[in-house]
């Protein structure tokens, strides 16, 4: 029986084409209005930082037109162009490394990150633009990049050697990290550190890369909505806001994560609330209890009605990379029937260590540290070296290349594991299957970056009930025969429910003699 309720549609249907026109003219409108206040010398910037930003909205507002256009189609000079540009981006890049970010930051900022990322933009833009409506998987699986070749190999290690220097060499990055300090004098007050460096590159990298997934499923409606929401998030949320904080010497909040992600946000003492409360004042009081309500109320409530799906693939800035930077490598999650296996207890041990932690911690604060005396604290800091740098930075992205694109969030992550045991248990989210129209090409197993075998269950006609599935409908968008929904509905048959052919009921060779 087909459940039908409260379905998100897949079907074809991109974003309104008048809205992003509009969006389109407002952005130029702006970029307008800061050019000439830069050629008066007026208020609110200085004229290069006016420039700066004038650039960026015409530079924005264009790649959102082109990508709304299907009329616009890139010639080879543009597939040049746009390599080149690339090319000189990533040479500022090592030469500001190399020194020249800390003599000229404002130059090598714009010849490192600002050209890297116009370039790269660019290029996506010509790569897809001129492609074919309907979803494109050319050569995903042949490309050494993102079919562990040589190149994606060499990938790899760059990312990987990126996080190392990031948390234990940062000054190493020095000269990089100077490049970025126009924008944090800018938005913080304050020259820049390495984390807001990183902060930086990590939002313009799911920027740059929420481009590409905006073009490449551009037929698809929710995969459009879903890519516009973990973008904004990311720059809003988990970056401006953030670093404006910071302007107004406030603790440097970020409103998207939560405990048990966030550990230290229901920590008691100077690895968590003490600091926020201290350091915050009023302000302080509303984000411990933003920290509260999100963690014990909204996220029970939410995930009952939509899944796990409404944080890991809509709010969390994990799966915003994922669902970005990682979306050419999802078809290299692991699925075997070990690695799931495996990842059931990873995700449910580091849970079990993060609330015991917590546990510790409180009751080390309760009795003024004469329980515990600082092995709490060593606790706190072991956790957060082991979970905190190593498996969410250096493996859970530095790995992409070599292990898909979820390995944190499937082998690590205690939010997953919270979430994922309601989603399985009480929640009303499902995909739902009509298994008479699978061909088993097995498009929306090879693709699900949680490496759960979907086919399995649309062969069958069963419902995918599944603690891992992160709700990013790419099953859905992959498959041919609109086979798979995802669906919010009741709970009853939802885990039971029924089941086209099983595979007891199959006799591969029906003849008397082999009964
Ligand atoms: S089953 Fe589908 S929706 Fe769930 S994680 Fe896999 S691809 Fe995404
Ligand atoms: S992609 Fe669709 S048709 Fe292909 S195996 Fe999966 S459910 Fe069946």
């Amino acid at each position: 029986m087909k459940q039908t309720h409260h379905s998100i549609s897949l079907v074809d249907g991109s974003l309104p084409g008048a809205a992003i026109n509009r969006v389109v003219a407002a952005m130029t409108a702006l970029a307008v209005l800061l050019g000439t206040a830069a050629f008066l010398q007026l208020w609110p910037f200085r004229p290069i930082t006016s420039v700066s930003l004038a650039a960026l909205l015409v530079f924005s507002a264009a790649t959102l037109w082109v990508s709304k256009n299907s009329s616009w189609k890139p010639t080879r000079v543009h597939h040049k162009g746009a390599a080149v540009l690339t090319g000189t981006g990533v040479v500022g890049l090592i030469v500001s490394i190399a020194g020249a970010g800390m003599a000229w930051p404002m130059v090598m900022f714009w010849l490192g990150i600002g050209t890297t990322t116009a370039g790269a933009t660019w290029m996506i833009a010509a790569r897809y633009a001129g492609a074919q409506r309907g979803l494109d998987n050319h050569g995903t699986m042949i490309n050494p990049v993102t079919n562990r070749g040589a190149t994606g190999w060499m990938l790899g290690i760059v990312m990987t050697g990126f996080y190392v220097l990031i948390y234990w060499y940062p000054t190493a990055l020095e000269g990089l990290t100077r490049t970025t300090d126009p924008l944090s004098w800018l938005l913080r007050g304050k020259a820049a550190d390495h984390w807001f460096m990183y902060s930086l590159v990590y939002s313009l990298a799911v920027v740059v890369m929420g481009v590409r997934a905006l073009y490449k499923y551009r037929h698809v409606r929710y995969q459009q909505i879903r890519t516009w929401s973990v973008m904004l998030v990311q720059v809003l949320l988990a970056f401006i806001i953030p670093s404006i904080l910071v302007l107004f010497q406030q603790p440097e909040f970020y409103f998207s994560y939560f405990w048990p992600l966030k550990w230290t946000y229901l920590w008691p003492g100077e690895y968590g609330i003490g600091w926020i409360l201290e350091s915050g004042g009023r302000t302080g009081v509303f984000m411990v209890f933003w920290g509260g309500v999100m963690s014990f109320v909204a996220t029970p409530v939410l995930t009952y009605f939509y899944g796990k799906r409404w944080y890991c693939s809509w709010v969390c800035g994990c799966g915003g990379m994922a669902e970005t930077l990682g979306d050419p490598y999802r078809h290299l999650a692991p699925r075997s029937t070990n690695s799931w296996r495996l990842e059931r207890w990873m995700i449910h041990g580091v849970l079990a260590v993060i609330v015991l932690a917590t546990a510790l911690l409180w009751i080390n604060s309760a009795t003024a540290g004469g329980l515990f005396g600082s092995f709490s604290g060593a606790v706190a800091k072991t956790y957060g070296f082991i979970f905190g740098s190593i498996w969410a930075g250096v493996i859970g992205v530095g790995f992409y290349p070599f292990l898909g694109t979820r390995i944190w969030c499937r082998f690590g992550c205690p939010m997953a594991a919270i979430l994922g045991l309601q989603q399985r248990f009480f929640s009303r989210f499902r995909i739902t299957t009509n298994g008479a129209q699978c061909i088993s090409c097995g498009n929306c197993s090879a693709y699900c970056e949680m490496g759960i075998d979907v086919r399995w269950y649309a062969q069958r006609g069963q419902n995918i009930v599944r603690a891992s599935c992160v709700g990013c409908g790419i099953c859905s968008t992959v498959c041919p025969r609109g086979v798979l929904k995802l669906e919010n509905g009741p709970l009853e048959g939802r885990l039971n429910g029924p089941v086209l052919i099983d595979r007891d009921e199959v006799d591969v060779i029906d003849l008397p003699e082999f009964k």
